[in-house]
């Protein structure tokens, strides 16, 4: 399991997972030392607080994946900056979303050789439980049309 998150980022260390029915809970941390504040660019290794942030990614043998991530909040050491504390990001996923990029990525493809209606309940299969309305917003979001 390590392994597989490893490939969503190196940064990622799995702590444990939990299996039932359709759906896989993994939980993980990041492993970086240094994190970098996003709005001055400064180097941080004190931690402010850690919260539990959860999104989806892709399936693993069919079964609906959900990310449990122990999101740090880091305090600026930058007395300069506009931010005194900041949540660590990473590149797979954009700040605040729900979804991984590779995830909105397969999304997107199926979306635009089947109506959305049939991507919604092909997805929920065996991929991530999306609407037809966030599949037609992340369409939109990347300008196409919406069937
Ligand atoms: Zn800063």
């Amino acid at each position: 399991m390590d392994e597989f998150i490893k490939i969503l980022d190196p940064a990622l260390d799995y702590v444990e997972h939990i299996a039932r029915e359709q759906k896989c809970i993994i939980t993980v941390e990041s492993n970086r030392k240094i994190v970098t504040c996003p709005y001055c660019g400064t180097a941080s290794s004190r931690v402010h607080s850690v919260y539990k942030r959860e999104f989806q990614d892709l399936p693993i043998q069919d079964h609906q994946v959900v990310i449990l991530i122990k999101n740090r909040k880091m305090f600026c050491e930058n007395p300069e900056c506009s931010h005194q504390t900041f949540s660590e990001r990473f590149d797979f996923i954009t700040y605040k979303a729900r979804k991984t990029e590779r995830l909105i990525k397969k999304i997107l493809n199926l979306s635009s050789r089947v109506s959305s209606v049939a991507a919604s309940t092909m997805l929920k299969n065996d991929t991530a439980a999306i609407s037809k309305s966030t599949i037609c917003r992340l369409l939109k979001k990347n300008a196409s049309d919406c069937g």
